[in-house]
């Protein structure tokens, strides 16, 4: 299992806009990504902006650090994939994100360092950029529109960085249910019901048994509780009283 401190790295390439930073801090505090470097942010840091964008994810943004140069950035990296939406004609494998995160999450299990990196907003990432990288990433988009929002893929990588650790799990669960009735309690219920119908004149004569079963079926589809069936008796109970009791009068 993924030590709770390992996760993968997210390295931006001279980041343009304040929105796309916050929103990147964001993104990477919802899927427990916590280490942000930035390479020689266009314009400037600290943004004005980032930190509206990053929408409390400060945590993230305090402990986010500015590289002037890439070698700088991945130094202490084992592992570089690099995400783009272009080919590079470069000899390196080519991985979906969630083969690139099922890789990372083993190299993280063995101690390693592993570091994702996004481009520019305009122009992406350098082919000497990719250079430097293990693998590259890219998403399965169309072909008519293949470039993600900046913050948008970071947010896709880190959905898969957690999903690749084992750590996608809903954090609530839906209503508890009971347990479903026992035999026991079906059994009655069958009984009961088929008595009512047979008393009422429900069943032609010849049918009675397919019908029966038909609707035993029908019950175990709905996957009744104990109180279900407590109930369904108890209504079933109310109409035959009623059908016991003597018509009102003539008038
Ligand atoms: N216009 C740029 C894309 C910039 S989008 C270009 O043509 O390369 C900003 C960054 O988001 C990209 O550099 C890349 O890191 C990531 N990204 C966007 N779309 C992607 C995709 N389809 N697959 C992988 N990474 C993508």
């Amino acid at each position: 299992m993924i030590p709770a401190t390992g996760a993968p790295v997210v390295i931006l390439v001279e980041p343009q806009l304040a929105e796309n930073i916050g929103m990147t801090a964001r993104a990477m505090a919802n899927f427990g990504l916590s280490e942000l470097r930035l390479v020689a942010p266009r314009n400037g840091w600290p943004k004005k902006g980032v930190r509206e964008a990053a929408s409390g994810a400060t945590h993230v943004l305090d402990g986010a650090t500015v590289h002037a140069t890439l070698p700088e950035a991945i130094a202490d990296l084992t592992c570089l994939l690099a995400t783009t939406a272009r080919e590079r004609g470069q000899m390196k494998r080519v991985l979906l994100p969630d083969a690139a995160m099922a890789e990372t999450a083993g190299r993280i299990a063995q101690g390693e360092k592993v570091g994702v990196m996004f481009g520019r907003e305009r122009v992406g990432l350098t082919n000497d950029e990719v250079s430097l990288a293990d693998a590259i990433v890219t998403f399965p988009v169309t072909d008519e529109f293949p470039s993600l929002n900046l913050a948008q893929a970071v947010l896709l990588v880190g959905y898969e960085w957690r999903r690749a650790a084992g750590l996608a799990r809903p954090r609530f669960t839906g209503e508890t249910r009971a347990l479903p009735a026992t035999r026991e309690a079906l059994l009655a219920l069958f009984s009961s019901l088929e008595e009512t119908l047979a008393g009422a004149g429900f069943y032609p004569p010849e049918k009675r048994a397919i019908i029966a079963r038909n609707m035993r079926d029908m019950l175990h589809r709905m996957n009744l509780t104990e109180q279900d069936v407590r109930t369904f008796r108890g209504a079933l109970r109310a109409l035959e009283r009623r059908s016991r009791r003597p018509p009102p009068e003539a008038v």
